[in-house]
């Protein structure tokens, strides 16, 4: 993830097949070395960054524009997994597609790179990735960091590095691995110690949904549990609102939390693309993916599914045979 995927990305992206209306891939923030999700016209190539610091998955803006458009994305393995697995869903058609795959080494997390950069933020010119360090410039000055004290913990236990799916690949592919080692550790604790942990997790949740808004796999128009998106107008009848399931109720506290995340977690059962956008996103910074890669193993191990197979994670469970 250096100056050279850039150029590689751009040079992919002046090629592109005639029929694409947009590009979704990565701009950089104004005021910070950071890049965001952003949807281009094709001749707006030269407005595209990437770097270390292109962490977020585009695959809900892709969602959107590819229902009436052809789209050519920029996607890391985990963000071409979350495609799979809307187009598994049927919420995408591949062939309204073009992913121009990233053979993914890791990315940033943020928090960490901002209490180790010596440079405001604003002042940086440029993050890359060159071998195992991360070199930030800014002003003509340099600073190298150890990839390793600033990496997004969940790349290092990423499955599906190169995307399974491309039209293009940037970059040599690499092996991803299935280890689960960090869970079996949380695994050893006695069942007091795992219950206390999570409610202590659980207590410092605000349920501001923000692990759901950003999840690609969390589009349901109405959330069973966050009972304030249920569409209610003044001209619903109340037998309509009566009929509403009313899972938890508005208050936060760590039992509703509880609900929140155990309903949350188990409808992402063999369909999570593993990004990490809800940890990201958590303003208390709770450790989300602990709990979805636990559900990951369980379905690894019980059901034998990864979410790379072609069918969803529902059909491997109808073709179970009985008992
Ligand atoms: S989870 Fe994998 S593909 Fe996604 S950013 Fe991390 S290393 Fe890259
Ligand atoms: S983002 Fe964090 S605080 Fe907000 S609902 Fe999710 S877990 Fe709770
Ligand atoms: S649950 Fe988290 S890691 Fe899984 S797909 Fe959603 S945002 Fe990504």
């Amino acid at each position: 993830m250096n100056a050279e995927t850039l150029e590689r990305i751009k040079e992919e992206c002046r090629k592109l097949p005639a029929e694409i209306s947009y590009i979704v891939g990565f701009v950089r923030k104004q005021s910070e070395p950071r890049e965001v999700v952003a949807v281009l016209k094709p001749d707006e190539v030269d407005k595209l960054s990437f770097s270390p610091l292109s962490f977020n998955n585009p695959a809900r803006t892709v969602m959107e524009l590819a229902k009436d458009n052809k789209v050519a994305v920029i996607a890391k393995g985990c963000d071409a997994r979350a495609l799979k697995q809307l187009e598994k869903e049927e919420k995408i058609e591949r062939e309204n597609l073009y992913i121009i795959g990233i053979s993914c080494p890791g990315v940033i997390d943020y928090r960490k790179f901002r209490n180790t950069v010596k440079f405001r933020l604003a002042e940086i010119d440029s993050v890359e990735l060159i071998g195992d360090e991360v070199v930030v410039k800014a002003g003509g000055e340099e600073q190298r960091i150890p990839f390793s004290e600033v990496i997004f913990e969940n790349c290092l236990y990423c499955e599906q590095p190169t995307p399974k799916d491309y039209d293009v690949l940037i970059g040599e592919p690499r092996e991803g691995k299935v280890d689960f080692s960090d869970i079996e550790e949380f695994e050893k604790l006695s069942a007091e110690e795992r219950w206390s942990y999570w409610m202590d997790v659980f207590s410092k949740c605000i349920r501001c949904h923000a692990c759901r808004q950003v999840c690609p796999m969390c589009y349901c128009n109405e959330c069973l549990v966050d009972p304030s998106n249920l569409a209610v107008s003044p001209m619903t009848p109340a037998e309509e609102k009566a009929a509403y399931p009313r899972v938890l109720g508005r208050t936060v506290n760590a039992a509703d939390n509880l609900i929140y995340h155990i309903v949350r977690v188990m409808h992402h059962a063999g369909r999570c693309a593993g990004c990490g956008e809800c940890e990201r996103a958590c303003p208390m910074e709770l450790p989300l993916r602990k709990l979805e890669r636990k559900l990951e193993k369980v379905v690894y191990e019980v059901f034998n599914y990864s979410p790379d197979e072609e069918i969803p994670f529902l059909s491997k469970l109808d073709i179970l045979p009985e008992g």
